[in-house]
């Protein structure tokens, strides 16, 4: 793994912050995951865009200018090498006395870090995962608004917890109203009769970029896609349901809470976006020099 930290692109072993970051006290900041494909860094605007705008909302000033941060991003893409790979970036509050107060904190701390990508194995891909819905909901926006990717994961980790727990894959997060939100870090989507549906936005889910990617690749290839409420009975029901992230893809749900879901078999729509989604990587990322 390569880092970019303090300005300086080091092996990633070597990178460290200090404990009295108010990233590591409090969980104040905010990141991104991206991913690396045919030699781009995918969508990396859209991702700095999202990042732009968590940081703004929790008045967290970035450490530089957006085409600053993009370049250490490509150079330190570049150190690590690898045509496929996945990027972290955290912006966090910086260094700071004890107390959740964030002005004493005067230099927010910019990182990049460049790794392996690590995938679900290629037989969990054929089979598709099986998903619980989990005991914690998916705080609703007057919490922290939705839109937010911030350091504080801990719902989406006590998910994937009691998924591991289960002994399945991962676990469905429903929002307040009981309806579905979204995977402990992806997004979710179900295929009905030809038509693609996923939650709203203001149903609770990340404003996912490979989510919007799907509805951008559904709208040019004419395939109709809603963004609307949908419930466990939607997902259970439906020919086909996958999640969407940077770090897994495009991936097939088999099972929710027991149930199976369509047919291993049988997955046209997913086979069609995964093919789609493909030949959208390879034209929609930054070029990373000299790999
Ligand atoms: N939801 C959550 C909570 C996530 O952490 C992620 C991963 N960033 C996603 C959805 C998928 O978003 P993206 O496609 O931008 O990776």
């Amino acid at each position: 793994m390569k880092a970019w930290i303090d300005g300086k692109i080091i092996d990633g072993s070597d990178a460290v912050v200090s404990v009295m970051d108010h990233g590591f006290l409090y969980g104040d900041g905010v990141f991104e995951g991206i991913r690396i494909t045919h030699g781009r860094v995918f969508r990396l605007d859209d991702h700095l865009a999202r990042l732009e705008n968590s940081a703004k909302l929790i008045s967290l000033e970035l450490p530089a200018s957006v085409a600053e941060l993009r370049e250490a991003t490509l150079a330190t893409a570049a150190a690590f090498g690898e045509r496929e790979a996945y990027v972290r970036l955290i912006v966090s509050r910086g260094v700071g006395p004890f107390g959740v107060d964030p002005t004493p904190c005067p230099e927010p701390r910019f990182i990049c870090l460049v790794g392996s990508v690590v995938l679900y194995p290629e037989e969990r891909r054929r089979q598709g995962l099986r998903l619980v819905t989990a005991a914690v909901r998916r705080p609703s926006p007057d919490v922290l608004d939705t839109r937010v990717k911030s350091l504080n994961y801990l719902n989406n980790i006590q998910a994937k917890l009691q998924a591991v727990r289960a002994g399945v894959d991962d676990a469905l997060l429903l929002n307040q109203a009981g309806r579905v939100a979204e995977a402990s870090v992806a997004n979710v989507f179900c295929v009905r009769g030809g038509a693609l549906a996923t939650p709203a936005l203001s149903e609770g889910p990340l404003g996912g970029i490979t989510r919007d990617s799907v509805l951008k690749i559904a709208a040019a290839q004419g395939i109709e896609a809603r963004e609307e409420p949908l419930t466990r009975y939607d997902l259970i029901t439906a020919d086909e349901v996958f999640l969407t992230g940077s770090g897994a893809g495009l991936i097939p749900v088999a099972e929710l809470d027991g149930r199976v879901i369509g047919s291993a078999d049988e997955r046209p729509m997913l086979a069609r976006l995964t093919h789609a989604l493909d030949a959208f990587r390879q034209e929609n990322g930054a070029l990373i020099p000299g790999i």
